[in-house]
């Protein structure tokens, strides 16, 4: 199996699974407990959230788990429930419903922007958002569950009050992520009844997860693994971009492959005349994973709202197709994409055609 779905979600690394497989096994009592397993428990939390304030340039006491990006974003959106809510059309769907229901007029103002994009990878200017922001006595939010590994992380750089992360883009398990909350900030627990992380997120410390996580940011460490995606991975997207546009007719990029403007592992390609959920399932059927535009849309029959965001071209967005590459890629999967994705082109492309002359 060629796999080209990493930004939907990354495969466990081996490190993750033993690191599980221990917390099953040794770290299975209440972290809040004050008994001696329960402090074992603890250790095991605090030693993560050492790990993501290392790598993003926070305090520890400025982090908290959760179940994930969507439960982070939501929590920091609700925090500001009735105040007026700036966002990027580009973010996700857990930043952009939640800001439509709970979003009013009042101020402080709060503007959520990620860094990058998910769907096209798209890399945004984050930090002239937050100096506005800041400028106008509001707060800023970025959600990061793109970048981080992906990019150096500097949240303090950044200028950031609130940060999103998620442990399963890294390698790390589903349903366990972060939130960078800066020191002094507006904050409102979304989840209360539990005196769990400062009385800032109830519910029962998610042990083993968040020791998956801990391991996946270690790894990430350890390897500097942004360093890999700026140099490896960032050439097998361009090799495959450039093939697809010299191999294949009617192709486009909606990835602008600029260093600066999108991020190294991301690469959303429109097929003229070729419907994405065709080439995905004709890519599926030769062991090529990929997915349109995203996994979280996918099942809808809306067209993306980040490419309808981007291009206002529905034909566009259903014939996109996002290609998201992770450490394990290698040469060869470009070469296997490219000794099929071509005919693939042609059949569709065809079909299209006979359609369009019997209508
Ligand atoms: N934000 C972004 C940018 C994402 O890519 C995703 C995952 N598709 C999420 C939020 C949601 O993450 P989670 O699955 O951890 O809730």
């Amino acid at each position: 199996m060629v796999y080209l779905d990493y930004a939907a979600t990354s495969p466990l690394l081996p490190e993750v699974i033993k690191a599980m497989h221990e917390a099953e096994e040794k770290y299975f009592a209440n972290a809040s407990a004050l008994h001696t397993p329960g402090h074992l428990s603890m250790n095991k939390i605090e030693e993560a959230r050492k790990l993501l304030a290392k790598l993003i340039n926070a305090e520890p006491d400025e982090i908290i788990f959760t179940s994930g990006a969507s439960e982070s974003n939501n929590t920091v959106i609700r925090t500001f429930e009735g105040h007026k809510i700036i966002t990027s059309p580009l973010e996700h769907h857990s930043v952009i419903e939640t800001a439509k229901v709970l979003g009013g007029d009042e101020k402080p103002v709060l503007y959520s922007y990620m860094l990058a994009n998910n769907e096209i990878g798209e890399i945004l200017p984050i930090k002239d958002i937050a100096k506005k922001a800041h400028k106008e006595g509001g707060f800023v939010h970025s959600d990061l569950t793109q970048t981080l590994g992906k990019l150096p992380l500097d949240v303090k750089a950044l200028d950031l009050d609130y940060a999103t992360f998620s442990a399963h883009k890294i390698g790390g398990p589903i349903g366990v992520g972060a939130l960078y909350i800066r020191k002094g900030v507006p904050f409102e627990p979304l989840i209360i009844g539990g005196s769990q992380e400062k009385h800032r997120r109830g519910s029962t410390y998610n042990t083993v997860g968040i020791a998956g996580f801990g391991a996946a940011l270690k790894y990430v460490l350890d390897h500097k693994t942004w360093e890999i995606y700026d140099t490896k991975v960032r050439a097998l997207r361009d090799e495959l971009a450039s093939r697809i546009l010299k191999e294949v007719p009617g192709s486009s990029l909606n990835t602008e492959l600029d260093g600066e403007k999108s991020l190294p592992n991301i690469l959303n390609v429109s097929f003229e005349a070729a419907e994405g959920e065709s080439i995905q399932l004709y890519l599926d059927a030769e062991g090529i994973i990929v997915s349109t535009g995203s996994a979280c849309a996918s099942g809808d029959i809306k067209p993306s709202h980040v490419l309808m965001a981007k291009t206002g071209d529905a034909e566009v967005a259903h014939s996109s197709i996002r290609f998201s590459f992770g450490l394990d890629n290698t040469k060869e999967d470009v070469e296997k994409v490219m000794a099929v994705l071509p005919g693939i082109i042609e059949r569709l492309q065809k079909i299209s055609t006979i359609e369009r002359k019997i209508k």
